[in-house]
């Protein structure tokens, strides 16, 4: 059983207490995982205050070149890391294969940033200069969760070493191995000591004790709402930055003029990409009444094909829910979705196997009290209800506090440029279900989120902005 290790001011450090790994297709224990007691996290901040000093006045091209070897280096170990995810987290290989590569483009998009940190010289009166300066804002600790267990780490790693910041990053400890590859690439790859930390063990000791130290100087976490809000309480006590990509419940819109063939299967394709368990996940699916019976045949039919399973399996394309717990809740939606009235299209309950593995389920005529039509999910359950109009699908749309992801169907100008201006999100998509990729920015409104990672936004989390004005005897 493989053993698995802090990284603490580039030492890998075992701990006398750990905590099991399982598998979630079979249940068995895969790994022991150590667990950060507070010395262990005195030593991180202590690690990170110190490679913050190195690596801030590392130049920015050696930071995008340790950053593209150590990307270089992953791709190289692809297969060894694509299965790592897959025994987890239960993706289906090919999926945890396409995980690595999208990690490898955060690294290679942020290393490009990484030189392009300019800042600008503000026209001014003889004698005085104004310089603006992006610096970064000091070590991070930062929060990754497991339904991306590499791409998911690297995006918080990749900003915040770009910018010129250390980092201590905890990743999730359902899903530990994803981010110790991309920290052997990095220390492969000649990345200075105590630059990049990892840490494991009980997740609110853990945010309770890093987020409120003085060497720390901005937070950045992926997962729940709940949990956002509460970090965020933490930042803003103590005046820390705090970037938050939280949950969504993604609306699709498939308009009168769209072919509901072609979106019903892009769309079922999508749903049930990581068992659903995507925080741009297309969930609440709004359809114009004249195509509803046709999408849902196109989805339906989609969706048949797919096969569940171990995703070490080739032939799986679906694996495991991560953890038990989603298997439980899930069913708990969708008892309470069928109790209102929703009408049950297919699957609808846990697969008849071991593991944690829940069927791809889709509902139709989904009363809007529902649980399901106001809680995210986040796992293989699609809601598809008709509209009448493109304006109540964008009321409905709106309608939650959730504001990540939106996706339209439509061949329209007029009717994508409702979609544009009417979704309050922060990503949205036509014709296509990619909500984000390295070059774009990524992040949500409204209890989605705050702040941006990707595109040219990226870094601006991790830096602070200094005015210099300079005046000189003339
Ligand atoms: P959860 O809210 O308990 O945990 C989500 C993540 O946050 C985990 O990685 C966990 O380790 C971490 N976490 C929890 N409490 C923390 C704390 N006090 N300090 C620091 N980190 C903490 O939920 P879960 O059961 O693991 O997942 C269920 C929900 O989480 C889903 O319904 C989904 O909304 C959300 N989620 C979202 C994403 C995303 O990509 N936005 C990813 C994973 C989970």
């Amino acid at each position: 059983m493989q053993s698995v290790r802090l990284f603490i001011g580039g030492e890998w450090r075992k701990t006398a207490e750990t905590m099991p790994v399982h598998n979630p297709a079979t249940g068995e224990v895969v790994a022991s995982l150590a667990i950060a007691g507070r010395a262990e996290l005195e030593d991180a901040v202590s690690a990170a205050a110190e490679g913050y000093r190195k690596w801030r006045n590392t130049p920015p091209a050696e930071r995008a070149r340790i950053m593209l070897k150590a990307s270089a280096l992953m791709r190289e170990r692809m297969e060894q890391l694509a299965r790592s995810i897959t025994i987890e987290n239960g993706k289906p290989l090919h999926e945890a294969r396409l995980e690595v590569i999208r990690a490898c483009e955060f690294f290679e998009w942020d290393a490009g940033e990484a030189v392009r940190l300019y800042g600008r010289v503000i026209p001014s009166a003889p004698g005085i200069r104004y310089i603006v300066l992006h610096e970064p804002v000091g070590p991070v600790a930062a929060f990754a969760p497991w339904n991306f267990p590499v791409s998911q780490p690297a995006r918080k790693i990749a900003g915040a070493i770009a910018a010129g910041c250390s980092i201590i990053l905890k990743s999730s400890e359902d899903t530990p191995s994803g981010a110790i590859h991309i920290a052997r690439a990095f220390e492969d790859a000649g990345l200075p000591a105590g630059v990049l930390n990892l840490v494991y063990g009980v997740p609110s000791m853990i945010s309770e004790y890093l987020i409120p130290r003085d060497e720390i100087r901005a937070v950045a976490f992926t997962g729940s709402t709940a949990v956002g809000k509460h970090l965020t309480g933490i930042a803003a006590k103590h005046m820390k930055p705090a970037l938050m990509e939280l949950g969504g419940h993604a609306p699709v819109i498939v308009c009168e003029d769209a072919d509901p063939e072609l979106a019903g299967r892009l769309s079922a394709i999508r749903k049930y990409r990581n068992a659903g368990q995507v925080c741009t996940s297309p969930t609440r699916f709004f359809v114009h009444e004249r195509l509803f019976k046709r999408f849902k045949a196109a989805f339906a039919e989609t969706a048949a094909k797919i096969r569940v399973g171990d995703g070490l399996d080739p032939e799986t394309n679906m694996g495991p829910v991560a953890h038990e717990r989603r298997v439980t809740a899930l069913q708990d939606l969708v008892d309470n979705a069928l109790a209102c009235g929703a009408r049950p299209e297919f699957g609808g309950a846990r697969a008849n196997r071991v593991g944690c593995f829940f069927a791809p389920t889709a509902m139709s005529e989904v009363p809007y009290e529902a649980r399901v039509m106001r809680e995210e999910p986040f796992g293989p359950i699609a809601a598809i209800n008709p509209v009448a109009s493109l304006d109540e699908a964008i009321e409905r749309a709106n309608s939650l506090p959730f504001g990540l992801a939106a996706y339209g169907f439509t061949h329209s100008a007029a009717n994508a440029d409702r979609l544009m201006n009417g979704l309050e999100a922060g990503n949205i998509s036509i014709n296509t279900l990619e909500a984000s990729v390295a070059e774009t920015p990524f992040g949500g409104v409204k209890d989605s989120g705050l702040g941006r990672e990707g595109g040219a936004e990226g870094l601006h989390h991790y830096t602070i902005v200094k005015n210099i004005s300079h005046k000189v005897a003339l």
